[in-house]
């Protein structure tokens, strides 16, 4: 089913992206060498439980899980890339974390991921991995609109992505989003223009392209949940809520507060 909001609950998709970018930062911000995974599921716990959101993780149990997901946030380090499952691990210098939030507040979810290098140490093949999946988001964000359809902006996050040398996996991608975390319409980090669901004022979408450095294979960790690239190699992942205005494509996952 594809959803599409009125003006009260776009609204309230905005507090929502607010909420989720405001908690995504202030997480970045405290996650250095030395924290714990698990400091960072608590962390986020008490910002959500605060702010009077709902976790969409926390019950979570879909078919490819072993679920429930029973934590607040998706931790993913180095080649852990998807449904990162937090865990007693201590974060080093120079670790590849991304953090991946999703809640619910007043009937509306949104959904976020950011990728970051922790500590000092600058890998340059994780900043380059990173930078372009953050270009390929701004490329398939430029794109949406009123009238254009879902292959448009898959063509565009893939066209970057590609030029940039990565493999596309095309098992998971993009998603409406709405009164419930993942919905139709399907966005693949790959495909044609000119094909697919046109879009409409109103409509949410959560974009997300990711790569892995080398692969486009996953495989599950013996946790039942975190998804890594098959061959080790680290990952990247840039994710955005986006509502679709009769002016263009409306970011809903900024961040309205400052970050230290
Ligand atoms: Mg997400
Ligand atoms: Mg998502």
């Amino acid at each position: 089913m594809i959803e599409i909001l009125n003006a009260t609950e776009l609204a309230r998709a905005r507090e929502t992206g607010a909420l989720v970018a405001n908690i995504l930062h202030t997480l970045k911000s405290r996650a250095t060498v030395g924290t714990n995974l698990l400091d960072v599921d608590r962390w986020a716990q008490t910002m959500i439980v605060e702010a009077g959101a709902l976790s969409c993780y926390v019950d979570y149990e879909p078919s490819f899980g072993r679920g429930p997901f029973g934590h607040y946030i998706c931790t993913a380090v180095n080649d852990a890339v998807l449904h990162g499952l937090p865990y007693d691990y201590t974060l080093a210098d120079g670790d590849l974390l991304t953090l991946d939030l999703a809640v619910s507040k007043r009937g509306v979810a949104a959904d976020s991921a950011i990728s970051f290098i922790v500590g000092d140490s600058k890998p340059p093949g994780s900043v380059a991995m990173i930078s372009a999946t953050e270009r390929a988001l701004s490329a398939g964000i430029a794109v949406a609109g009123p009238g254009a359809r879902i292959g448009d902006i898959s063509h565009a996050i893939g066209s970057v992505l590609s030029e940039a040398g990565y493999p596309i996996n095309t098992e998971f991608g993009g998603h409406g989003i709405g009164s419930t975390m993942h919905q139709d319409p399907h966005v693949p980090n790959t495909g044609r223009p000119g094909r697919g669901y046109k879009l409409r004022p109103g409509l949410l979408l959560a974009l997300e392209p990711w790569v892995m450095a080398d692969t486009a294979e996953l495989i599950t960790d013996a946790d039942g949940w975190t998804l890594r690239s098959a061959t080790g190699s680290r990952t990247a992942h840039s994710e955005h809520t986006i509502a679709i205005t009769n002016g263009g494509a409306e970011i809903l996952t900024l961040p309205t507060q400052a970050h230290s």
